[in-house]
């Protein structure tokens, strides 16, 4: 898959398949079963600052979707130390 799009500059490569067009709200490509998108590609605006921060949460924010569509919570796991 090469996703394209519009919303970007030099240095970031932002909303490539943002959200609301190719991903849900919960990260899901539409139409496609079992496939999330997760960096700064979901991004439905160019950040005004620098990306890396927000690409790092959209991960952790993706890992516990998924943790807790499967019950778990991944704050329990690190607590338990797994
Ligand atoms: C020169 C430069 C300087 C920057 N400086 C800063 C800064 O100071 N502060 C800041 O906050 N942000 C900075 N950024 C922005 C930040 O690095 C990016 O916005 C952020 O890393 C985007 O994360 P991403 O996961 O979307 O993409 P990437 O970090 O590009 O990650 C994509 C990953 O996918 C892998 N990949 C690609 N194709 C495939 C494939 N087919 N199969 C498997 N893997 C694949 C690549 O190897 C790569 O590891 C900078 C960016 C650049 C280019």
């Amino acid at each position: 898959m090469y996703p394209r799009g519009p919303n970007t500059n030099n240095n970031d490569k932002q909303g490539g398949y943002h959200i609301g067009d190719v991903v849900d709200r919960r990260l899901r490509v539409v139409g496609v079963n079992r496939l999330r998108g997760a960096d700064a590609g979901v991004m439905p605006d160019v950040t005004s600052g620098n990306a890396n921060a927000p690409t790092i949460m959209t991960g952790e924010e993706a890992a516990e979707m998924i943790a807790a569509e499967n019950g778990m919570k991944l704050a329990t796991l690190v607590d338990e130390g797994r």
